[in-house]
């Protein structure tokens, strides 16, 4: 926990950032990340099409400076659209609303994100809105919302287990039907917001998960941990819930051989593979995840 800390307040660190933006990508980042480019992202998803997985793309960025530039976010987003159609990739797009300019308000982000949405649905793909820090919680459910009611049904979006408030959440989004992923929580939040024991964040997952499955439309049982993957197992068998109604969601370079395992047990399994050169916040909380993944950067380290 405490070095889980030091690394998401060393991510705001200038030198820290300055160091991993020259060399973050040889060292180690390219495990976690499918690239710079669109051109590098479609062959590392062609790749993962092949062997069976599903997967989703984000172009990597959060917190942009100016409204234009997250305008030109949506345009390259309906770029990244375009392109996913014409590879006949399974790959759907999961994007940040800080990308899209919340932080410019929700008119700004909500414009933004339903290009973005209307784009998909012409092509035929879906819109998984990521969820932030607590502070975007509230907006970013009202958006969501906001876009179901206006009739659009190809987007979801996610709930975070180590806040208190999301059983709350959840049940005031029942009445959608939603579409829903389930994380543990990735941002660094205050005891009086999230649970701060992972055993705790762990039995809050477990509990969000039975009623999502038997609630929602669609569950993406986002994790890595093999008990919960092993419960939601238990309780689709139990429920009788069909392949249609969940899948299992892990990030790209993180417990591969797992994904593969669950593959072949015949489960949807996506991988979550972002590509893009503003990589180093992803970077980061992926180290905090797991402090072992700096001991792989530093090993990259020595081998140079
Ligand atoms: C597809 C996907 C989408 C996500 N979207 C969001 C989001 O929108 N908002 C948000 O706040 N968080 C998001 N997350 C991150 C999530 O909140 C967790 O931080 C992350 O998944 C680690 O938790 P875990 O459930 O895997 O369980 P943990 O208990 O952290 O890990 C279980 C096991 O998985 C392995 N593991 C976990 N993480 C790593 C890693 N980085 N490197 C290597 N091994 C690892 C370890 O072996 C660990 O023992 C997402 C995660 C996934 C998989």
């Amino acid at each position: 926990m405490i070095l889980r800390r030091a690394i998401l307040a060393g991510a705001d660190s200038a030198n820290v950032r300055a160091f991993v933006d020259r060399y973050g990508m040889q060292l180690g980042g390219a495990r976690f990340v499918a690239g710079t480019t669109l051109d590098e992202a479609v062959e590392v998803l062609r790749r993962l099409d092949d062997q069976g997985l599903l997967t989703n793309t984000t172009i990597l960025g959060e917190h942009v400076e100016e409204e234009a530039e997250a305008r030109a976010v949506a345009d390259s987003y309906e770029v990244v659209l375009d392109r996913l159609a014409a590879a006949r990739l399974r790959t759907n797009v999961a994007l940040k609303l800080t990308h899209l300019g919340l932080d410019f308000g929700e008119e700004v982000a909500y414009a933004n994100v339903e290009q973005v949405v209307r784009k998909a649905a012409a092509v035929g793909n879906f819109i998984r809105i990521d969820m932030e820090e607590s502070k975007w919680v509230d907006a970013t459910l009202r958006i969501y919302r906001r876009l179901r009611e206006a009739g659009h049904d190809n987007v979801g979006t996610v709930l975070q287990a180590y806040l208190y408030r999301t059983p709350e959440d959840l049940e005031s989004l029942l009445d959608l039907k939603p579409n829903l992923r389930l994380v543990k929580g990735a941002y660094l939040e205050p005891p009086e917001i999230a649970h701060p024991l992972k055993q705790d964040v762990d039995a809050a997952y477990e509990r969000l998960l039975e009623r999502m499955l038997t609630e929602c439309s669609y569950v993406a049982v986002a994790t890595h941990d093999e008990r919960l993957i092993e419960r939601t197992s238990d309780l689709a068998l139990q429920h009788a819930l069909g392949l249609e109604r969940f899948g299992f969601q892990m990030l790209f370079g993180v417990r591969t051989g797992l994904q593969l395992e669950l593959l072949r047990r015949g489960y949807s399994v996506l991988v979550a593979t972002p590509y893009g050169p503003e990589w180093y916040p992803y970077l980061m909380r992926r180290l905090a995840e797991r402090p072992a993944n700096v001991l792989f950067v530093a090993r990259n380290l020595v081998k140079r």
